[in-house]
């Protein structure tokens, strides 16, 4: 695959694979010194119910801002982070501060942290949700961890015997990106999720009337209901898309309809002027 094989033919794409194996290690190279260096913030999005648009969490979304690479995307770090097992240290840090910040908000507002499959088989991970929540002071319940179906892939008994574990904690488990992998459905029997994330594709799609989305996330919804879970839609954007939702029967909604990713201070500052008990409402205009 070599230019120097077969007298100097020169493949189109070489260029651009050999930029992005540098692009990588220039990144892996940051990415190492990114902690220490407190490069990383998390910007917290609201997931609001979907039958009145009040506010029951936030999603914790970890951002990385290098001074030389400027603003890295998620998609582009995470894998990196994973594949060094650098995802170990930053997950952690993301547990502890997105605990810290829940602390801010009324008592029945969650929080809900990602977590990789790659941090769930380290024997550490547990040990660090319980101290994320003894050194903030969060009741395990105020905490929910989203995994993806990737989780149930390599192994399945220690997968099912960690979540367990969390479940005894207290915390609760919800199911991200729920349509996109390629895992079947059995773990669905052996680990109580509170709640499934049906993938913004789904969403999309259903707002244009696909039949296939449309018929997607009615039996996503029958599927939860019947196992006593419940059902988040992902990235709602108009109109159109969230009362397509609501019809469709999905009992919470995050998206940047009601809500972008954050600050943690202008989250705070959403219940600056409510009272306890006084529940609070994203509402959007019509049109
Ligand atoms: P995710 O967990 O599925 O998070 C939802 C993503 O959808 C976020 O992207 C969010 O900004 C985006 N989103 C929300 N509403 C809308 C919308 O209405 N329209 C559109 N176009 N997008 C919307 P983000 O922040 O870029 O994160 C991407 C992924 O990176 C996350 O997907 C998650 O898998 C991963 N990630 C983010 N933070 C962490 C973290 O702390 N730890 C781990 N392990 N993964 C993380
Ligand atoms: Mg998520
Ligand atoms: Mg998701
Ligand atoms: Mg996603």
């Amino acid at each position: 695959r070599s230019k120097d094989q077969g007298g100097g033919v020169h493949y189109g794409y070489e260029p651009s694979l050999h930029a992005r194996a540098e692009e990588r290690r220039v990144m892996e190279l940051a990415l190492r010194k990114a902690l220490e260096r407190g490069e990383f913030h998390l910007n917290y999005q609201p997931v609001v119910r979907a039958t009145d648009g009040v506010i029951e969490g936030f999603e914790a979304l970890l951002r990385w801002t290098n001074k030389d690479l400027g603003p890295v995307s998620p998609a582009k770090f995470i894998p990196i982070a994973e594949d060094t097992r650098l995802i170990g240290a930053i997950g952690e840090w993301v547990l502890r501060t997105a605990c810290h910040q829940a602390m801010l908000w009324p008592d029945h507002v969650r929080i809900a942290v990602n977590v990789s499959a790659e941090q769930l088989f380290q024997p550490t991970f547990v040990g660090s949700v319980v101290s994320a929540l003894s050194h903030s002071g969060l009741p395990p319940s105020r905490l929910e961890l989203e995994v993806t179906e990737s989780v149930f892939i390599n192994d399945f008994g220690v997968c099912t015997a960690t979540l367990e574990q969390l479940l005894a904690l207290g915390v609760s488990l919800s199911l991200d990106d729920f349509g996109t992998g390629y895992s079947s459905l059995g773990y669905l029997r052996k680990t109580q999720f509170s709640t499934i994330k049906i993938d913004r594709s789904f969403v999309q799609g259903a707002a244009r009337q696909a039949p296939e989305s449309l018929a997607i996330i009615r039996a996503v919804v029958a599927l939860a209901d019947a196992l006593g879970m419940s059902t988040t839609a992902e990235g709602a954007e108009t109109e159109a898309e969230v009362a397509m939702i609501c019809e469709l029967g999905c009992k919470k909604i995050q998206g940047f309809y009601f809500g972008r990713p954050m600050p943690g201070d202008d989250a705070t500052e959403l219940f600056a002027q409510h009272l306890p008990g006084d529940e609070t409402q994203i509402l959007r205009e019509a049109g």
